[in-house]
C-alpha cells in the first residue's frame, strides 16, 4: 500500500512519514480512527515506508523488493494479526489460518471491515476474538531475527477484541519488546481495550475521511460527475468503504432522493390512492427486503438533515441544487417536535421488515402515520 493509494489523510501521512525520517518511530502504535476513515491502511503504508529500501520523502518507492512483497502482504518480517473464530478442530484457530483470504480481501479493498471479512469467511462475528495462541504465534515468530528489513513489525487488527489472556501476553511483549520490533495496532474504539494496553502505545488519532478528499477521489476512482460524487461524499460520512458501496451500486441516490420527495408529497397530502400506488411499487418482488431496508435508512438520513436545516447548520451549503430547493421546502415539516417520532416509526418500520412483515401493509400504514406527523408539525409550528 502506497500512502498516495490512500484517502485524504494528509497530515497523518506527514507525520508518520516524518517519525521515519526523524528514525524515532515508537516500537509500540496505536492508530484509532473510525471506520471507513483508512486506519487499517495507513498501518499498512506506514509498515511498506518503513521496510521500503528506497523511499522518497512523500512515500514509499513501490518497487523494491521489500515493496513488492508488502503490496503482496507477504514480507517476511511483517506479520498481521486480527480476530478470529476457533473453527479448526483440535487447535486454535489463528490468523495465519485466515491469511491466505484475508490478502486477497485487503488486496481488492483496503478499506475492508472486519464485519464483512467475517461474514464471507463464514465466521459469526460476535465470536471472533484475538485469542491467547494468537499471542504464542507472535512470540515463536520473534524468537527468529528479521529476515531482510532493520525492523520487525506486527500489526494488531482491533485490539478491542483481544481476549484477556491474549492481551496480557502481547502486554509484556510490549513492555520488554524484542529487539527492532513494532508493534502497531489498528482500532476504532479504545474503549474495550486494555488500560495497560493503552497507556504503553502511542497514540494516533485519525479522523473522518474530509469531503473534499472524497469527492475528489470518487471522482477519479469511479468516474462519477463531481455532483454525484459530492452526494455521495455527504451520505458517506467520511467512510470511504461505504462511499464506495454507494459508486459501485451506481445511481440509486438519486432515484430515492425522487422517491423520497413523491412519498412525503403523497404523506402529507394524505393523498391515499398515491401513498397505496407507492407502497405497492416499494413492496414489489424486484426491491428484495434488503434494497427496502436501505431505502428506510435512506429516508432516515433525509430526515436528519431536513431537521439540520430547521435549526440552520451549513448542512444546506452541502446539497445539490435539486436537493436544496426540495429541502428548503420540506425543512419547514420537521422539528423537534416530530423527529422522534419519526425516526423511531422508520426503525420500528425497518425492523419489521427484517422479520418478514407484509412489506405494503407496512409501508402504507408508515405513510398514513408520517402524514400526521408532518401535518401536526406545521400545526404546532404555526402556533408557536
Ligand atoms: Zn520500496
Amino acid at each position: 500500500m502506497l500512502f498516495k493509494e490512500i484517502v485524504g489523510q494528509e497530515d497523518i501521512k506527514k507525520r508518520l512519514i516524518q517519525t521515519v525520517r526523524d528514525n524515532r518511530i515508537s516500537h509500540a502504535q496505536l492508530l484509532l480512527g473510525p471506520a471507513g476513515s483508512g486506519n487499517l491502511a495507513l498501518a499498512f503504508a506506514y509498515a511498506q515506508y518503513i521496510f521500503c529500501s528506497n523511499k522518497g520523502g512523500h512515500d514509499s518507492c513501490g518497487e523494491c523488493s521489500s515493496c513488492l512483497k508488502m503490496q503482496k502482504i507477504a514480507h517476511p518480517d511483517f506479520h498481521f494479526v486480527f480476530p478470529v473464530y476457533k473453527i479448526k478442530d483440535g487447535r486454535e484457530t489463528i490468523s495465519d489460518d485466515l491469511i491466505a483470504d484475508m490478502r486477497e480481501a485487503l488486496t481488492q479493498n483496503p478499506y475492508l471491515e472486519l464485519d464483512e471479512f467475517l461474514d464471507n469467511a463464514g465466521i459469526e462475528n460476535k465470536q471472533a476474538q484475538i485469542y491467547v495462541g494468537e499471542s504464542a504465534s507472535i512470540l515463536r515468530k520473534l524468537s527468529f531475527k528479521a529476515y531482510e528489513g532493520e525492523y520487525r513489525i506486527i500489526i494488531i487488527w482491533k485490539p478491542e477484541k483481544m481476549n484477556v489472556q491474549a492481551a496480557n501476553k502481547i502486554l509484556k511483549m510490549i513492555e520488554e519488546p524484542p529487539e527492532r520490533t513494532l508493534f502497531i495496532m489498528v482500532a476504532e474504539n479504545t474503549d474495550l481495550m486494555l488500560a495497560t494496553i493503552l497507556s504503553r502505545t502511542q497514540m494516533v488519532k485519525i479522523k473522518k475521511i474530509d469531503d473534499a478528499s472524497m469527492q475528489k477521489a470518487l471522482v477519479e476512482k469511479f468516474n462519477l460527475s463531481p455532483e454525484n460524487a459530492l452526494r455521495i461524499t455527504h451520505l458517506a460520512d467520511g467512510n470511504f468503504g461505504t462511499a464506495m458501496k454507494m459508486a459501485a451500486e451506481g445511481d440509486d441516490s438519486t432515484d430515492n432522493t425522487q422517491r423520497f420527495r413523491d412519498w412525503m408529497l403523497a404523506c402529507y397530502k394524505n393523498n391515499i390512492p398515491e401513498m397505496l400506488s407507492w407502497s405497492e411499487k416499494l413492496a414489489s418482488t424486484d426491491e428484495g427486503r434488503e434494497k427496502q431496508k436501505a431505502f428506510l435508512a435512506f429516508c432516515q438520513n433525509m430526515f436528519r438533515k431536513a431537521l439540520m436545516q430547521t435549526y440552520s447548520t451549513p448542512e444546506l451549503a452541502r446539497m445539490t441544487d435539486n436537493e436544496r430547493s426540495f429541502f428548503l421546502k420540506f425543512s419547514t415539516f420537521v422539528n423537534g417536535n416530530n423527529i422522534m417520532e419519526i425516526t423511531a416509526e422508520l426503525d420500528t418500520a425497518s425492523y419489521h421488515i427484517e422479520r418478514n412483515a407484509y412489506p405494503k401493509l407496512l409501508f402504507f400504514d408508515l405513510s398514513l402515520k408520517l402524514g400526521v406527523f408532518l401535518r401536526a408539525s406545521q400545526q404546532v409550528s404555526v402556533k408557536a
